[in-house]
C-alpha cells in the first residue's frame, strides 16, 4: 500500500514537472552550443513565433542535422517567409521544420533542382513520397542560411505535432543555458469601463517601475476604482547572447489567488493572428511597443490561457486595499515578480476621453459596406474584434478609413470603379496606401476585373489610386557583355523596381530556362554554372523582369565559355 501511494505521488509530481513529450528522441539540429535569437511564442508581427531561432555564429553554411530518423515530407523554396525550408516527418508523428537555410544537402539539392527545372520556377513546394528522401538521425540535411524573411543568419527550428500544431521545442529536452531572470520594461493599468479609474484618471496609465536589487520590481502604489486590468512588456535574455527574447510564462495573482496564466507550450497556426488581440494593438501601432494584456477581452479565441478568474480583470472596491502580483518565468524557471499595491478610492475620474463618433458604424456581427462615387469598401462579418464608429470619408480618388491602429482578423475589400480611365492609363494604375509621415505610396496588391480595380487588405488608413510608369532595372554585377566567363561559378545580376515591386522574372541562356535564385533583400539574381545548362562556347543571356503593374524590362548580354 505504501508503495502504491509513493508511486502515485511520484507519478503526479513527475508529469507536472516534466514534459509529456519524449525527452531524448530529438537531437540538436546543430553541432554547436544552442544560443537563441528567438524563443517559442515570442510576440512578432501578426503572429507568435512558432519555433526557436538558433544562432549560427553570424555565419551561413553550418551543418543542419536530421534531429531524428524519418523522411523528408515537404520542401519549400520561397522568396519570403521561411525561404528554403525542409520538413521531416518522424515515425512518432512529429514533424521537424528547418527554415531560412542556404542550401540543401547534395542529394536533396539535386532532387529539388530537377523539379525547379521541370517547373521552370525557383519558388517551389514539394511533397516527396515516403521512400524518396529517407533520413537517419544525424544525417546532414542542409546548410544554415539567411533566406526568406530572415534578418540575419540563423536556423529557424520547429517541432510540430501530427495536427501541424507547433510545440515549444525546449519541451523535448533541448538545452539552452539561461540563468538570467526575465526583465520587465513597462507596466500599464487600464480602466475598463466608463466608471473605473486609475490614479483618478479614466485613461490608460503608465506605471512607474521600481527595480529591486534581486531582479524583482515594485510599482508605485496606485489608487483605483471599478473594473481594471494590467498589461506588461517583458523580455528574457539567455546566458550566451544579448538577444531580447520572449518569456515562457506569465502568471497573475490577485490578493493571493491565481488570476490568469499565459504560457507558451503549444498553439495552432489558425490562432496565431489573434496575437493582435493579446497585445494592445493601438499602443503597438502608436509606440512600436508590444504590451501583452493580462486580461482577456471579448472575442479573444487564444488557447494559451489558464487558471482564468474573471478573465484576468480586477474589480476594485472603495477603501479596500489589494495586492496584485505578476510572476514572469523563463523556460529554465528563472522568475521575476512585480508587486502592485492598489488602494480602492472612489472619486469622479478627472480625465475622460470622449469616444469618437461618426455616421458610420461597423458592427462586427454584420457585413458592412461603405460606398461613395467610384469607391466601395466591403467588410465581411467579423472583420474586427469590436464594434466601432469608423472615421470614413472619400475625396475624389482618396479614401480615408481613419488611423491604421485597429487589428483586423480578416481581409476586407476596397474597389475602385475605373471606367473613366483609358485602357492605356489602366495598364499602370494601382491602389496605394499612404504610409508614414511623408505619405509614401505603398503598393497594395491590386487586381482588376472588367472596370474595377480591387485590393484585399487588413489595413485601415488612407488609400488612393497611383500610377507606376517606371520600368524595373536590371544590372550585371560580376560580368560585362561579350566577356569570357570560363572560370566563373556564378552569374550575378541586380534587379530592382521603384514603385510597385517585382512581380516576376525569367532568365534564359540560348533560349533555355535557367534557374536564377532571387534574394529580395540583396536584390540579386544568381545563376550557378554547375547546373550545367551551358554547353556552347558562345551564349546569349536574356533576363526579363516585370513589376506588379506589368511594366517590364529585358536585359540581354552574350558571353563565352569553354
Ligand atoms: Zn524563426
Amino acid at each position: 500500500m505504501r508503495h502504491i501511494l509513493f508511486l502515485l505521488v511520484f507519478t503526479a509530481s513527475f508529469t507536472q514537472a516534466q514534459s509529456i513529450y519524449p525527452q531524448d528522441y530529438f537531437r540538436s539540429p546543430l553541432d554547436i552550443e544552442l544560443i537563441l535569437s528567438g524563443t517559442f511564442g515570442e510576440l512578432r508581427s501578426n503572429h507568435f513565433h512558432s519555433g526557436l531561432d538558433l544562432k549560427t555564429k553570424q555565419r551561413e553554411g553550418l551543418n543542419i542535422y536530421a534531429t531524428a530518423s524519418g523522411y523528408i515530407s515537404r520542401i519549400k523554396v520561397s522568396h519570403y517567409g521561411y525561404g528554403k525550408a525542409v520538413y521531416i516527418t518522424h515515425p512518432n508523428g512529429y514533424v521537424t521544420v528547418h527554415g531560412h537555410i542556404q542550401r540543401f544537402s547534395d542529394k536533396i539539392e539535386a532532387y529539388v533542382k530537377a523539379k525547379q527545372y521541370e517547373k521552370e520556377s525557383f519558388e517551389i513546394e514539394l511533397f516527396p513520397d515516403l521512400n524518396d528522401l529517407v533520413v537517419t538521425k544525424g544525417d546532414v540535411i542542409a546548410y544554415s542560411g539567411n533566406t526568406g524573411g530572415s534578418g540575419g543568419p540563423h536556423l529557424h527550428f520547429e517541432i510540430r505535432d501530427n495536427q501541424e500544431r507547433p510545440i515549444n521545442p525546449l519541451l523535448f529536452g533541448l538545452k539552452v543555458k539561461d540563468s538570467k531572470k526575465p526583465i520587465v520594461r513597462s507596466v500599464y493599468a487600464y480602466p475598463i469601463d466608463d466608471l473605473s479609474h486609475i490614479n483618478g484618471s479614466n485613461l490608460k496609465q503608465k506605471l512607474r517601475l521600481v527595480p529591486l536589487k534581486n531582479g524583482d520590481y515594485k510599482v508605485e502604489d496606485l489608487t483605483a476604482y471599478g473594473k481594471i486590468g494590467f498589461a506588461i512588456n517583458s523580455i528574457d535574455r539567455q546566458d550566451l547572447a544579448a538577444n531580447k527574447n520572449g518569456v515562457y510564462k506569465i502568471e497573475t495573482f490577485y490578493n493571493g489567488m491565481q488570476n490568469l496564466t499565459i504560457d507558451f507550450k503549444k498553439f495552432s497556426f489558425a490562432e496565431t493572428k489573434h496575437l493582435n488581440r493579446l497585445i494592445d494593438y493601438k499602443h503597438y501601432k502608436d509606440e512600436k511597443e508590444r504590451l501583452q494584456k493580462l486580461f482577456i477581452d471579448s472575442n479573444n479565441p487564444l488557447s494559451m490561457y489558464d487558471n482564468i478568474i474573471d478573465d484576468g480583470y480586477l474589480i476594485i472596491y472603495d477603501t479596500i486595499s489589494n495586492v496584485y502580483k505578476v510572476k514572469i518565468t523563463d523556460f529554465e524557471g528563472n522568475t521575476t515578480n512585480i508587486d502592485i499595491n492598489i488602494k480602492g478610492e472612489n472619486k469622479q475620474p478627472s480625465d475622460i476621453e470622449a469616444p469618437f463618433t461618426s455616421p458610420y458604424y461597423i458592427q462586427s456581427s454584420d457585413v458592412s459596406v461603405l460606398e461613395d462615387n467610384n469607391i466601395k469598401v466591403e467588410f465581411p462579418k467579423e472583420t474586427f474584434y469590436d464594434d466601432f464608429f469608423i472615421d470614413y470619408s472619400v475625396n475624389v480618388d482618396t479614401l480615408n478609413l481613419g488611423e491604421n491602429n485597429r487589428a483586423a482578423k480578416k481581409y476586407f475589400t476596397i474597389s475602385y470603379d475605373v471606367s473613366n480611365y483609358t485602357p492605356e492609363d489602366l495598364k499602370q494604375i494601382y491602389i496605394a496606401r499612404l504610409v508614414g509621415w511623408n505619405n509614401y505610396l505603398s503598393y497594395s496588391s491590386t487586381k482588376r476585373k472588367d472596370n474595377t480595380l480591387y485590393t484585399r487588405t487588413k489595413n485601415l488608413g488612407t488609400y488612393c489610386l497611383a500610377r507606376d510608369t517606371v520600368n524595373p532595372t536590371i544590372k550585371p554585377i560580376n560580368f560585362k557583355d561579350k566577356q569570357w566567363l570560363s572560370k566563373y561559378r556564378y552569374l550575378k545580376l541586380k534587379i530592382d523596381d521603384k514603385h510597385t515591386g517585382i512581380s516576376n522574372y525569367r532568365a534564359t541562356i540560348n533560349g533555355k530556362w535557367i534557374l536564377m535564385e532571387y534574394d529580395y533583400k540583396k536584390k540579386t539574381l544568381i545563376y550557378d554554372f554547375s547546373d550545367n545548362v551551358v554547353t556552347d562556347t558562345k551564349n546569349n543571356l536574356k533576363v526579363i523582369v516585370t513589376d506588379n503593374v506589368g511594366n517590364s524590362t529585358t536585359f540581354e548580354a552574350s558571353f563565352f565559355r569553354k
